[in-house]
Parts: C-alpha cells; structure tokens; sequence
C-alpha cells in the first residue's frame, strides 16, 4: 500500500466535504477523493461584472442543527445569510399572473389559486381519515387530504421548486418525510402542525429558524470556507476512475491518475447513484441495480442579469404549476432576497426549465433558451417585449435532482443490507436521507459521528 488512513471518503461535493472536514475535526485521518478537477460537486457559483449567479442550489433552509453548528464551526471563513423578509413572499402562476401563496386566513379565503369547494373541503382536513398506503404519492395523499386546486396549484409547482419533479411518482414517505409523520403521528396536516408548534418554538431557541438561506458572495465561499479545513495532501482531485475493493481488515482505493492504492478502515461513498458500479465493481449486480437505477430529473438553470431590477417582483420566486403548460418550471428573484447580487439597480435572477416532466427541454440551443427567458421577461414580470438580459449564463444538469419514487423502498434495503455484510463501507450522499442542502449537512454530520465513535472505541479496545 502506498498510504493508509482511517476513512477514505468519496467526492467532494457538499456532503463529502463536510464529512470530510468533520472526520478531520475529530482527530481521524482522512483522505477525500474527487473524479473533477475542481470541488463542490453542484454548488457552483459564477461572478460577472457585479452579478452573482449559481449554477446549482440557490438557497438552503436552516432546518436542522447540524447546520447552525456547521456555520458557526465556519465563521472565521463564510457568512450564513439569511434572506431578507421578502422571501416569504411566493408567487403562483395562473391563468397569466403571478398571485401570492397566501399567508393568512384571510388571504386563503379570497385567493384565486384554490376552489372554493377545495377552501371549504380543507377545513374538514382534521376530521379526514388517515392513509394506509405506505407508498402513497405525493399527488393522492395531497387530492386525498386538501382536494385538487391544492394539489395543482400549491403542491405540484413546490415539487417542480425542489425535485423538478412529478407529484404522482413521488412517494411523501421518502420524498416528504415530514409531511408523512404529520399524518402517521398526528392523523392531520393541520392537527399536527398545530401539535407540533411548541417543538418548533424550541427549535427556534437553538438557532433552528427554518428560514432560507444562502452564504455571503454566494455558496462558492461555503466550498471555500470547507476547502480552508483541508490540507492538499488530505485530498485528490482529478481522481480518474478509482476503484474500491474490500482488503484484510478494511478497504483499497485504487487511484489511477496517481497510480496510488489507499487503505483504509472505512470508505464512505458521496458520489451520484449512477457512479456506483464503476467504483464498487465487487457489488453483486442484484444488490447494486436497484440502488444505482434511481432516476434524476434534468435541470437547466439560466443565471439572468437585467440592469434595471425595477419590475422584479420583492419576492423569494415565481413558480410555474404544470397544468399552466409552460415551459418554464420557475422563477427566483435572488437579489430580492439577497445583498450583492447584482449591481446597484439592477438584478439577478435564475429560470428554471426542463425536470422530469419536460426532460427534453435540456437540449434546447443557447439561443432558444434565450428566446424563453426574453419572453417570460415580458409576458410574466412585465418588461417590454424584447427586453434582452444584460447578462446570461446557462447551466445545464443532465443528472439534477434524484426521485425518491417507489423503488426508494428496495434502494434503502440494499444499501442498509450492503453496510452490513461490508462493514466499514458507507453508502451516502442524496441517494438517501433528502436531496437538500440542509439534509446533506446532517447526513455529513451524522456519518461523522458515528463513524468517529466507531474508530475511537476500537482504538480504545486495541489499547
Ligand atoms: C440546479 C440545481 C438546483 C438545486 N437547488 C437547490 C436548492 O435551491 N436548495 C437545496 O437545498 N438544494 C438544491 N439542489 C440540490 C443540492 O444542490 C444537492 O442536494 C447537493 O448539492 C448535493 O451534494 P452532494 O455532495 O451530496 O452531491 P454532489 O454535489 O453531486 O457531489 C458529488 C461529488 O462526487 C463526485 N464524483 C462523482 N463520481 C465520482 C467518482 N467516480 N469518483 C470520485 N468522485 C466522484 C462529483 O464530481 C461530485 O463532486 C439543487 C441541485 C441542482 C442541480
């Protein structure tokens, strides 16, 4: 062997950086290993001439402890910034204007968004029996529990604004787990949100504020901020194919760019589902395909610059519901809920098109992109027609955001019984346990911890 360490971790994108730096922080070595020549994974950001765009994530939400306590580890380095109160604003597209997500009483008695059969079923919301389907899709448990107006015209362009994605083929038990407890623990919606509201206030005590969020100049400074932690020789980029075997009493990478073999007493994979096989070779195809078979809807993100901001809405975005027929799935006004975004005046702003259910969307030219762009800039928030961006930076993600569909069932019981017949092998990474940055802060910490507490008590029982 050419080098040996504790943990090896796999990409280095937002969960194996955290992972990494934390394992760091714990006394382990630890060697992070990167395919790309750069680090980060999907959180990217570009500047240009005073705007800021992000190619990937634009926002997370502060819905956990694990972030508050990654930011304040971070703080000589990066700056957590919370969105301006106009973020709470969310605007709904219908029937040629954006209308706001209502949020008070009476705001959801008057808002044209929903029927008024559907505002007068919801009260009886409560009272509604609880599902038994545990794979119940998003789309029948929100027709079942609200009615169709909620689900069209709420629920399914939220699920474009997270998963680019389809209500019916998303299952709420792994794509909304929260969601699925209100009705497992409490039988409603409104039942337990209510319920829970004094766990929320306690929440709220600790720094848990639930509210978006981005980094100061962007998430690249996150990526930084993480990179600080980490010494060159704790990490390889431009990996090239690597390859990991199980050996002795641990594990081999195999790292052909450097023609180096590692071993190590645990390996924790971060990587995309697709790139599994490749890398775990010794993987029985039963085992691995339902695990590497999870499907991603295609984004692309169009970064928009415009040097008079004077018709942006004040508002986080504008989502696009599918039975509008749009090719758009959304608009985000960062500079409406961000400082320095753009330069004084102007704004900086990112389309979304394509996901799941308009998959080849992705393949539209530069200039067909553009055409979109000019005319959802005249038709949606008002600009002349015509009107071009000052400013255009198109980023295309063949492989976005993964589905939690049905299959996540048998994708969760191979990769639990895998860890268990390989121990020291940990398969992570938005493959489980959420798809947001939030979720991948906390599966980084948690795997830190339990990985931390393993290697000390078996340093303790070797002693
Ligand atoms: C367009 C877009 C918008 C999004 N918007 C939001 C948002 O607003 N809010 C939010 O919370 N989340 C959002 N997300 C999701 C969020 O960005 C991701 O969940 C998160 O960044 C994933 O981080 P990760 O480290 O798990 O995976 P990744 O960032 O994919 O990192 C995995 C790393 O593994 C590397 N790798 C792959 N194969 C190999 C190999 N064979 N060997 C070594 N390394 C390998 C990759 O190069 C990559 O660096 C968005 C995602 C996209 C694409």
């Amino acid at each position: 062997m050419d080098r040996s360490v504790d943990v090896v971790v796999i990409g280095a994108g937002i969960t194996g950086l955290t992972t990494a730096f934390l394992l760091l922080e714990k006394g382990l070595s630890v060697l992070l290993i990167e395919k790309s020549d750069r680090i980060g994974g999907q959180l990217c950001t570009v500047s240009d001439e005073g705007f800021l765009f992000e190619s990937g994530p634009n926002t997370g939400v502060v819905s956990n402890i694990e972030v508050v306590e990654l930011f304040r580890k971070l703080s000589t380095d990066c700056t957590l910034e919370i969105a301006r109160k106009e973020s709470k604003v969310r605007l709904i597209w219908k029937k040629g204007k954006f209308h706001s997500l209502p949020g008070s009483l009476g705001e959801a008695v008057r808002t044209p968004l929903f029927t008024s059969y559907d505002k007068i079923r919801v009260l009886f919301e409560p009272f509604r029996k609880k599902g038994n389907d545990s794979l119940e899709s998003i789309a029948s448990m929100t027709r079942r529990r609200l009615g169709q107006s909620y689900l069209d015209y709420a629920v399914d362009p939220f699920i474009s604004g997270i998963y680019a994605g389809d209500p019916d083929n998303l299952v709420t038990r792994f794509a909304m787990p929260k969601l699925y407890q209100l009705e497992e623990n409490y039988g409603s919606f409104v039942r337990g949100a209510i319920k829970r509201h004094p766990i929320l206030a306690q929440e709220k005590k600790q720094g848990i504020s639930k509210e978006v969020f981005s980094v100061k100049g962007g998430f690249k400074n996150l990526v930084t901020a993480l990179r600080n932690k980490i010494t060159d020789d704790q990490m390889i980029l431009s990996a090239g194919k690597i390859a990991v075997y199980p050996s002795g009493d641990g594990w081999t990478t195999e790292i052909p760019s450097t023609g180096e073999q590692i071993f190590s007493r645990q390996v924790i994979s971060t990587v995309p589902a697709y790139a599994l096989p490749l890398i775990f070779s010794f993987i029985d195809f039963e085992w691995m395909e339902p695990i590497a078979s999870l499907r991603y809807a295609p984004v692309v993100q169009i970064g928009v610059g415009l040097k008079d901001a004077s018709l942006v809405p004040q508002a986080f975005g504008g989502l696009i519901p599918s039975k509008e027929k749009e090719q758009l799935l959304g608009i985000l006004f960062n500079s409406s809920c961000y400082a320095d975004r753009a330069p004084e005046g102007g704004a900086s702003l990112s389309f979304f098109a394509g996901g799941i259910k308009c998959a080849e969307l992705l393949q539209l030219t530069d200039a067909e992109l553009k055409e979109l762009v000019v005319d959802a800039l005249h038709r949606m928030l008002g600009y002349p027609a015509g009107t071009l961006p000052d400013k255009m930076h198109i980023f295309r993600h063949e492989w976005a955001i993964p589905q939690y569909g049905a299959d996540s069932e048998l994708r969760l019981k191979c990769i639990t019984y895998l860890q268990k017949i390989y121990p020291g092998l940990i398969l992570a990474g938005s493959i489980r346990d959420g798809i947001g940055l939030a979720d991948r802060i906390k599966q980084a910490t948690l795997i830190a911890q339990e990985v931390g507490d393993f290697m000390t008590k078996e340093g303790n029982e070797t002693k």
